[in-house]
């Protein structure tokens, strides 16, 4: 199946009782037994729920995975696979990073005797360099967040496996739609479905995708123990948005690359980055391990201020000034004080994070009134 068809019907049936298309919300939090442990397969939601089962079996479909595991946020699935180690245990992760992630790691996890180094992870040397005998697990985010850089997947998930340690990819930013990072060699996938997955920002969750049954089995022993799970409700929303993943995906990062275009003609912005275009350092391995670049795309301002930046956030009108991203709508924001201000400015500045650097996650509308609204938003803070 071709991965468009896979997005509507991939471990889909209809459901038994009635024939509906469509799984019910199972709004329910336990079920009847014939007998002491005599069921039809549920016994209490927490462990499982129709509803999710659906939308897992649909999500382990689109990653090529032999299992999935939904989570109540992306949040909770980041947090599960870190709880599959032990105190001493060390991971490699990529440094320009999902700001919620490095609150994860530095604030919950590090404190519990986890240790993490952020590397540049477009260097495979200086990931090699960095593992220990320690190292448990190496954290690729790819296009990373906010600079979009593009790191090798299937040349890191070599190093790693080579040295006895997971690569657990975050696949918010590409999706699925996009780039397959078990394909690559990669032993898990996290997302948050709250971003392409789900797609109309109604929702918060979170998934992992694995082939491996150990990764599986202690993701499940997880959500039955300690119950970060996703609503039915939620499970739905996610299930239904991602029938259409494909769809929006390829109309985002079409309208995505007419705007990087205007971007990187216009006289006020400093650099723009996007690795769709030729001179991104990412470009090559891009190509071979996206089937398209993305929808995002960061520029900085030639006057690389805070308040520059913030004065053209606040004249765009189609571009709603947000966090988060992956939704139908177009929405832009400003990393070093919204996203990313968790991050000390000193780690975000030895990352090439700028102060004006600015975000779009580029939605469905017309790309000519997208650009437009781009363009008069120059103009009004045009001295
Ligand atoms: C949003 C996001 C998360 C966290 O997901 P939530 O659903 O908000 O908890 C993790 N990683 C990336 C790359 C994200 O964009």
């Amino acid at each position: 199946m071709k991965f468009n068809t896979k997005t509507i019907h991939s471990g889909q049936q209809p459901e038994e009782t009635t024939g509906a298309v469509m799984p019910p919300v199972f709004f329910t939090s336990t079920y009847a037994q014939e007998a002491p442990n005599r069921h039809k397969g549920h016994e209490y939601a927490r462990v499982t729920n129709p509803t999710r089962s659906a939308l897992e079996n649909l999500l382990a479909g689109l990653e090529d995975a032999d299992h999935a595991c939904a989570f109540a946020s992306g949040c909770a699935a980041m947090d599960a696979v870190l709880k599959m180690l032990r105190p001493g245990d060390q991971v490699i992760a990529t440094n320009d990073i999902y700001g919620g992630s490095y609150r994860l790691f530095t604030e919950v996890f590090e404190p519990y005797g986890i240790q993490f180094r952020f590397i540049d992870m477009s260097s495979i040397d200086a990931v090699r360099q960095a593992f220990t005998p320690e190292t448990r697990m190496l954290w690729v985010e790819t296009p990373t967040n906010p600079l979009l850089n593009i790191v090798d997947i299937a040349a890191l998930s070599d190093e790693a496996r080579k040295r006895g340690a997971l690569t657990i990819v975050d696949n918010t930013f590409a999706s699925p739609a996009l780039q397959q990072p078990l394909k690559l060699g990669a032993d898990a996938v996290v997302h948050s479905t709250t971003k392409y997955i789900g797609g109309h920002s109604d929702l918060i969750g979170g998934a992992v995708c694995t082939s491996h049954d150990e990764i599986y089995d202690n993701l499940t022993f997880q959500t039955k123990t300690t119950g970060a799970v996703p609503g039915p409700m939620d499970c739905y929303l996610a299930l239904r948005g991602t029938k259409t993943l494909a769809l929006r995906v390829e109309r985002s990062c079409e309208n995505a690359r007419v705007l990087a275009d205007f971007l990187a003609g216009h006289p006020d912005v400093g650099d723009v980055r996007y690795p769709g275009h030729s001179n991104h350092p990412g470009h090559e391995i891009a190509r071979r391990q996206m089937s398209d670049f993305g929808a995002m795309v960061s520029f900085s301002l030639k006057k690389d201020d805070v308040d520059h930046a913030h004065a053209f956030m606040s004249n765009t009108r189609i571009f709603t000034l947000a966090e988060s991203l992956g939704g139908v709508e177009s929405l832009i924001s400003h990393p070093a004080s919204m996203t990313h201000a968790s991050i000390p400015k000193k780690i975000r500045e030895a990352a090439g994070l700028k102060e004006s650097l600015i975000r779009l996650s580029v939605g469905i509308e017309d790309a000519g009134d997208l650009r437009d609204d781009l363009q008069s938003a120059f103009r009004s803070i045009a001295t």
